[in-house]
Formats: C-alpha cells, sequence, structure tokens
C-alpha cells in the first residue's frame, strides 16, 4: 500500500476540530465519489479511495486521531487496509457491496455471490481476548443437484444465441449528434453469455439454493464497537461458477460493568477516602487479565492517573496492547458523625488556610474518617 504524507484532514476536506460525525460524512461522500465500481478503471480514483479510507481509519479513533496529531504520519502507525481480511469502522461495506455484487455482473464473467452482514454481541472479555465463534447461517450455497451450473443434471447450458456468448449487445440509435452506440448487458441471458434449455429441478436453474451451514469464526483479540471482521469467501454463493462473497460480521462489545474502554486504553475510575488519598494505601484494582495490586502515594489529589502498562487492549492488527489508566476519585463523606466533624473541622478549618502538621496528624485524620 502506497504510504501518503498528505494530511489526513485535507485529504478528507475537514478541519482539524472535526467531530466524529463530521467525519463519517465527509468520509462517506468522498469514499462514495472514489468507489472503484463507480470508477472502473480509473487508477486516480483508486489510489484517492485508498487514501480517504487511511485518513478515515486514523481519524476515527480517538486514540490513533491523538497520535496522529502529536506525532504526524509517523505516529499514526499507518493502518493497512488491506489483507488482514479486517476491517474497522466499515459499515459503508453494506452500502457498496450489496448493490455492487449486482453492478459487477454487466462487466465480464460470472457473476460473485453478495457480501452476508452478521450482527455479533460478545462480552467485553471476549474483545479483549479474541474468540472463535461458531454461526448457524442460513445462506445460498451452490447447488448440489447440478454442481452450480444451473443446467439439469446430463444437460448443458447453450451458448447464447442473442450475443453469441459474448453477455453484451450494442444497440444502435440515432441522436441529434449523429449515431451513438451504447454497449448494453444481453437482455435474453442477463450478461452470462449462456442460456439453460433444461433448468436443474432443485435450484430451477439458478445454481444456487438456500441451506444452513456451520461457520467457525476467529474474531480477533482488540476488536471493538464498531468494527467488522471479514470471513472471505462465507458469503453468498454465485451460481455458475463465481466467486463467493463475504461474510462480514458487525460487532458489538457488551459493555464491562467497570471498565470502559477508549481505543487500546481500558479506563478505571477508582474509588478511594480521604484517607487513602492522604496517607497512601495499597488498593486492588480489576484488570482485564484479574486484580492488579496498585500504590496510591501520600497525598494523591482527586483525578490523579495512574497508568498499568500493557494491561489495555490490543491491536487487533498487531496484537500491541494499550495501557489500563486508573484514575483516583476521592469520595467525599456525606454523613459525618458528631465527633468526625469536630476533628474534620479542628483539623482543616474552613477559613481556607493552610493548616499546620502536628504530631498525630495521621492518626487524627484515620481515626476521624473511621477506615
Ligand atoms: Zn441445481
Ligand atoms: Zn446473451
Amino acid at each position: 500500500m502506497p504510504k501518503t504524507q498528505r494530511d489526513y484532514y485535507e485529504v478528507l476536506g475537514v478541519g482539524r476540530g472535526a467531530d466524529p460525525a463530521e467525519l463519517k460524512r465527509a468520509y462517506r461522500k468522498l469514499a462514495m465519489r472514489y468507489h472503484p465500481d463507480r470508477n472502473p478503471g480509473d487508477a486516480s480514483a483508486e489510489e484517492r479511495f485508498k487514501e480517504v479510507g487511511e485518513a478515515y481509519a486514523v481519524l476515527s479513533d480517538p486514540e490513533k486521531r491523538q497520535r496522529y496529531d502529536t506525532f504526524g504520519h509517523a505516529g499514526a502507525g499507518m493502518p493497512d487496509l488491506g489483507g488482514f481480511g479486517f476491517q474497522s469502522a466499515f459499515d459503508l461495506f453494506d452500502m457498496f457491496f450489496g448493490q455492487g455484487a449486482g453492478g459487477r455482473q454487466g462487466r465480464s464473467g460470472p457473476p460473485r455471490g453478495a457480501d452476508l452482514r452478521l450482527a455479533v454481541t460478545i462480552s467485553f472479555e471476549d474483545a479483549i481476548r479474541g474468540v472463535s465463534r461458531t454461526f448457524d447461517v442460513r445462506k445460498p450455497v451452490v447447488c448440489d443437484a447440478c454442481e452450480g451450473r444451473g443446467a439439469a443434471p446430463g444437460t448443458r447450458a447453450d451458448i447464447c444465441p442473442e450475443c453469441q456468448g459474448a453477455g453484451q449487445v450494442r444497440r444502435v440509435r440515432q441522436s441529434l449528434l449523429g449515431q451513438m452506440v451504447q454497449v448494453q448487458p444481453c437482455p435474453r441471458c442477463h450478461g452470462e453469455g449462456q442460456v439453460i434449455a433444461s433448468p436443474c429441478t432443485a435450484c430451477r436453474g439458478a445454481g444456487v439454493v438456500d441451506a444452513q451451514r456451520s461457520i467457525e469464526v476467529s474474531i480477533p483479540a482488540g476488536v471493538d464497537n464498531e468494527m467488522q471482521v471479514r470471513v472471505p469467501g462465507e458469503g453468498a454463493a454465485a451460481p455458475r461458477g463465481g466467486t463467493s462473497g463475504d461474510l462480514f460480521l458487525a460487532i458489538t462489545v457488551r459493555p464491562h460493568e467497570l471498565l470502559e474502554r477508549r481505543g487500546l486504553t481500558l479506563l478505571y475510575e477508582c474509588p478511594v477516602t480521604i484517607s487513602q488519598a492522604a496517607l497512601g494505601d495499597t488498593i486492588t484494582v480489576p484488570t482485564v487479565d484479574g486484580p492488579r495490586p496498585v500504590e496510591l502515594r501520600p497525598g494523591t489529589q482527586y483525578g490523579e492517573t495512574i497508568r498499568l502498562p500493557g494491561l489495555g487492549a490490543p491491536d487487533p492488527r498487531t496484537g500491541r496492547r494499550g495501557d489500563q489508566v486508573v484514575r483516583v476519585r476521592v469520595v467525599v463523606p456525606t454523613h459525618l458523625s458528631e465527633k468526625q466533624r469536630r476533628v474534620l473541622a479542628e483539623l482543616f478549618p474552613p477559613d481556607g488556610q493552610p493548616h499546620p502538621v502536628r504530631k498525630g496528624f495521621f492518626e487524627n485524620l484515620r481515626e476521624a474518617i473511621g477506615r
């Protein structure tokens, strides 16, 4: 894949402050304009299409976008959009390939089977670790009786007499500018170049029948909401020797009770008492790898963060794991006993002036807060 050095914001034609909705709009518009199905044989459109996809893949991922904003192209990690059997944020595929399969038919050779989309919900933990799942999918498969040829067993398809097998016909019509020649798919054989005299009874000549199939899929570690996993060749079968479409799993990840995911970072809001924050403590925090002890330093402030390297979500392309970030939330007690109120008022007088630390301060505080 050629590496572009054009600014991603410029590629999408948006400002640096563009919000996700704006990015998506700009991306959809450009991707549709430059999509190869709309620009057959146009190499520069294809180049632009890739460039737009690359820009969107980076800018639509908060973490990658931040790295890109900070380090430029070197920091974005250059997503590779092809060849991994995996696409991110590409709900666009339905739009294109749902129709695209039909659009391809007229051009050359046998048709391609339609792409299929399956909505899949997985747990937070499965999304982090990756999971194998088996799905029962009802889809068009190659007809056994005629081996997909569409002709009754023992018979064959004939060359279409209308187009002599070319699949297309030329129409000449008169216009103000003179004769216009139009090339159209052959109406007799619908562009396939052959006709079936005695259709297979099992599939009525279609070459495909609907059937249930079990498909085992490995969902890569690190998938996130709005990602799609592509399973090549597991879409609808194409009749008469065409290639099958692909199956796309549209992933939904169930939220975790305690952890929140932002790109490759997992965030944990950790409630601590005033005395834990003031005195320091060893606390236990949940991670996707199980509970981990974390040192809270004395004097920890509200909102302070502690980074646990390598305990975040893995990048599904590289396997590299992000970090977990523990954000400290000091919980201020809402109900105090008379004694606690008195000690607190004495230690932290409400005049806002710093109170001198004296002997016994920590013991008093510990007792006052009652931990
Ligand atoms: Zn058949
Ligand atoms: Zn024909």
